[in-house]
């Protein structure tokens, strides 16, 4: 018989006992008997895990007097090894291997070859099921895929059983592969706590066999087109985004997704009985194994994405679309993502979402903005230290201390490990408590200067903030972010009511709206593909006051809608992304014919208006004479500001650590900027992430800024560092330095923080 006749007439053969009366044990021994004459193999064995061994259950071959007898630890052996790795071995000759041992009551002492498989239930191995062979031969592939199959379903058949239970599963990884520490870099400070939720679940497989191959074909040829469709769509799309590594990652994507040789993988595997999502999930497993064999770092990273996309395709085959956020979140949890929108950040349950770990991400990606203003801890561009994706080292439902200050999460963490962290905990909370008593101080320095320490908003639900921090007033209020959380575009009755609940919120104490900033990477669905039809650098892009000016239609809706909603107050207004000045004029000029529509409509008015500015493009900086006697206020933007001064993509990951703010061009940039304002008397702030962070704080106003827009977690912070600083002694040391600079300032500014007993971390 054919290897790929015997892998056939197995599942036969398997259907036909699963489907019997027999009762669990009697079904594994006709498993191995089946397996056995099939592949003409002596032995064939099953090995489940009980109390955390594994337990030999059936076999042909060896002694059945060791049934129930012959037990092995995890890693114990060629079995114990299959278990821990999770992977298949496949050895002519098993002596060979450095993990064989031999057990004297089993009798195996006169078998040469070996192949073994894990039996996987929720992604953790409970079981070994292998076959040995007199002669010295390398089973095939058919023949393994067989074992593969076999596998699945007798997982099946333990999980109905109830032979092996979750708790026992977990009971091993907790022993076996034990604690587990991964590293990455800095996106939000903080620390959290909560249970492993991956953005994008990975499909369980409740059915192995099919009962209409037909229908199974059919389900795969869908969903292949929908994947291929989804794949070609996704280039203008905010999940990836355009340009960089994520149009690599798209390539390849596009190679997998349209590779003849995987689709008719998974169709001979439907061939061979089994369900569609079972079809893929064995393809997968020997791709993986196949991957394993080569030692290659480059294609450990292009497994990655087979296995981002085969878990599309499952998730589309089992109709299971919709992302973990739209199944709720049921417990504290630690979000894992390999990127993510932020809105599909907003999509997330606040109070349950503990922190996020992602395999990309940098500092002033917008999901990280909004992760900063929802106080969630991140960190990015982790790595478990072997090159692999954290699916290999983190389970849904894992334990998870994440402490993103110092850039680790610790998954699966001792007792003790966690007792301590609980400790630390409790201390941060000591500490934001005492930032909380800061809130009615006003932030003077010692040297009796008052700094403007505002905060920076986009929803609703932030402005509770204000009370809590004791900011000065909203800096920058994101319009945008209700354009981002809508799958349509806010009427003006919806920005109305929310621009009105945001100044009640905010009482006396002044908030700056500025205009919609879409474009870049805030893509929303609903201008998503005029966007990316047209930009190949979507930040460099048409985007924000570009788009704005453009869309008329947009800025008239929300003119009109700030006006009616500031009613009888003052209203700020700032246009973000300010190349020129006549932009600045365009915008205004839509503001003025709505005030004049407004009038004669006989509506109450604002106050007064205050126009002002945002200057992140580098350009506007030597035309700042011709704009700012139209201005009554400048707000700089250092997130886009330094991506374009250093022409350095803010959300590449590769960049994230590149440029320092601290770098003499930056604080010479900024400070030229300052010395132009105060010539003509404008009133100038920070409204970008660098005003957040104490050491860049000491630094902008050693340079002379006087007001800062922050996230609302740095503002007790950063009003304990004001109130420790002489402005004179400190810009006098600036001066000093920018003179003379070195590469960055951080150094010299963390030694003088350092002899002041000034906190900066
Ligand atoms: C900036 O660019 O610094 C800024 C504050 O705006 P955003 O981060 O929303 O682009
Ligand atoms: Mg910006």
């Amino acid at each position: 018989m054919s290897a790929a006749a015997a892998a056939r007439q197995i599942l036969t053969r398997l259907t036909e006992v699963m489907a019997s009366r027999l009762h669990v044990q009697g079904k594994l021994d006709q498993v191995v008997e089946i397996i056995g004459e099939c592949l003409s193999s002596e032995v064939c064995s099953i090995y489940l895990l009980r109390e955390g061994m594994l337990e030999l259950f059936a076999t042909r071959g060896l002694n059945q007097s060791a049934v129930h007898v012959t037990r092995m630890a995890i890693g114990e052996g060629l079995t114990g090894a299959i278990a821990q790795k999770v992977e298949t071995l496949n050895l002519a000759e098993a002596k060979a291997h450095p993990d064989f041992q031999y057990r004297p009551e089993t009798g195996e002492d006169k078998f040469h070859s070996f192949a073994g498989v894990p039996i996987v239930y929720r992604e953790r191995a409970v079981g070994v099921l292998s076959v040995q062979h007199i002669d010295p031969r390398r089973y095939e592939e058919v023949e393994i895929e067989a074992l593969q199959t076999t596998a699945m379903v007798l997982s099946e058949l333990i999980a109905n059983a109830e032979l092996v239970d979750e708790e026992e599963a977990r009971g091993l990884t907790q022993e076996q592969t034990g604690p587990q520490t991964l590293t990455g870099l800095t996106l939000v400070k903080g620390l959290g706590a909560g249970h492993a939720v991956y953005h994008q679940p990975r499909v369980e497989i409740t059915q192995v066999m099919a009962e209409d191959t037909e229908a199974e074909r059919q389900r795969v040829y869908r969903a292949f087109d929908r994947m291929r469709e989804q794949i070609d769509t996704l280039a203008s799309q905010a999940e990836f985004g355009v340009g960089g590594e994520h149009e690599e990652v798209l390539e390849t994507y596009k190679m997998f997704a349209y590779d003849e040789g995987w689709s008719r993988r998974i169709n001979e595997a439907i061939d061979s009985g089994l369900t569609a999502e079972a079809a893929i999930e064995r393809v997968q497993q020997h791709t993986r194994m196949r991957m394993r064999e080569i030692d290659d770092p480059l294609l450990a990273d292009r497994m990655h994405d087979l296995e981002d996309l085969a878990n599309r395709l499952l998730r589309i085959v089992a109709g299971q679309i919709g992302t973990a956020a739209s199944q709720g979140l049921r417990r504290d949890t630690i979000l894992i993502a390999r990127n993510l929108g932020p809105a599909e950040l907003l999509e997330y349950d606040r109070r349950r979402l503990k922190g996020v770990i992602l395999e990309e991400g940098s500092l002033t990606a917008h999901v990280v903005i909004v992760a900063r203003a929802m106080n969630v801890p991140v960190i990015g561009r982790i790595n478990n230290g072997k090159g692999g994706g954290v699916r290999t080292t983190i389970r849904e439902g894992d334990e998870i201390l994440l402490d993103a200050t110092a850039g680790s999460a610790i998954v699966r963490p001792l007792p003790q490990v966690a007792d301590a962290f609980q400790t630390r905990f409790a201390k941060s909370r000591e500490k934001q408590a005492a930032y909380a008593s800061l809130r009615d101080v006003e932030p003077f320095t010692r040297c009796g200067t008052r700094i403007q320490v505002m905060m920076n908003a986009g929803l609703r639900d932030d402005m509770s903030a204000l009370a809590m921090t004791g900011a000065d007033g909203v800096g920058l209020f994101r319009t945008e972010f209700q354009f981002l959380v809508s799958a349509t575009l806010p009427q003006r009755e919806r920005q109305t009511r929310l621009y009105r609940d945001v100044l009640e919120a905010a009482g006396d104490k002044p908030v700056i709206f500025r205009t919609v900033d879409i474009g870049g990477d805030k893509a929303v669905p609903y201008l998503a593909s005029e966007i990316a039809a047209q930009d190949e650098n979507p930040a460099m892009g048409w985007r924000a006051l570009r788009l704005a000016l453009e869309r008329e239609g947009l800025m008239k809706v929300q003119a009109r809608s700030l006006m009616e909603a500031s009613a009888g107050r003052s209203l700020y207004v700032m246009f973000p992304m300010v190349s020129e000045p006549w932009e600045f004029d365009a915008a205004k000029a839509v503001f003025d014919e709505q005030l004049v529509y407004l009038r004669a409509q006989k509506k109450l008015l604002p106050e007064r208006i205050h126009f002002g500015a945002m200057l992140e493009v580098p350009a506007l900086a030597e035309v700042l004479d011709m704009l700012l006697p139209k201005l009554s206020f400048l707000s700089i933007g250092t997130n886009d500001l330094t991506q374009f001064l250093f022409a350095a993509d803010r959300a590449n990951p590769k960049l994230a650590e590149r440029y320092d703010w601290l770098s003499p061009s930056i604080l010479r940039f900024l400070r030229r900027v300052m010395q132009g304002c105060v010539g003509s008397g404008v009133d100038v702030g920070v409204c970008g992430e660098m005003g957040g962070r104490r050491l860049e704080a000491l630094a902008l106003m050693g340079i002379g800024y006087r007001r800062l827009s922050i996230t609302p977690a740095a503002v007790g912070p950063i009003k304990e560092l004001v109130r420790k600083v002489d402005l004179g002694e400190l810009s006098a040391a600036m001066t000093g330095w920018l003179a003379e600079p070195q590469r960055d300032l951080r150094q010299q500014l963390s030694d003088w923080a350092d002899a002041r007993d000034i906190e900066y971390d």
